[in-house]
């Protein structure tokens, strides 16, 4: 854990609890790098792309669009109340992916891939979004 909570170079740190937070407050945050622009969900020391540590702290878009996904029937004790649900990776509208899941997507017909999707804030556990 300690490793993941050290501040970056820019002052402008993301830790794993910040995140968490955010998400339960409605944000989703993530780093933009200053020199090439890449942008990411992560908690993250480097820009994966240019390798420079010139980062800061960015609230990304809530809408997005299903790339991919797989249907849970059997799920960890934390979602056992959730089955059957999706598990998808979603593009943003701002560029970044992130995993979160869906609720009742029992079937690939309910959910097809680039449906459109909204996260939610929250009581459940782990990213939530919706259908829109
Ligand atoms: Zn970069």
């Amino acid at each position: 854990m300690s490793n993941l909570e050290t501040e970056n170079k820019e002052g402008n740190p993301l830790t794993i609890k910040e995140f968490q937070e955010g998400i339960h407050q409605g944000r989703i945050e993530g780093y933009r790098c200053k020199n090439c622009g890449h942008k990411q969900i992560d908690i993250i020391d480097f820009c994966p792309v240019c390798h420079k540590s010139a980062l800061e702290k960015v609230e990304f878009a809530k809408e997005g669009k299903v790339l991919t996904y797989t249907i849970q029937l059997v799920a960890p004790e934390q979602f056992m109340n959730e089955v059957p649900y999706a598990w998808a990776i979603v593009e943003l509208d701002d560029g970044p992916k992130i995993t979160g899941w869906i609720p009742f997507i029992s079937k690939a017909s309910d959910l097809p891939v680039g449906q459109r999707v909204r996260f939610k804030k929250s009581y459940l556990p782990g990213i939530v979004f919706e259908k829109i």
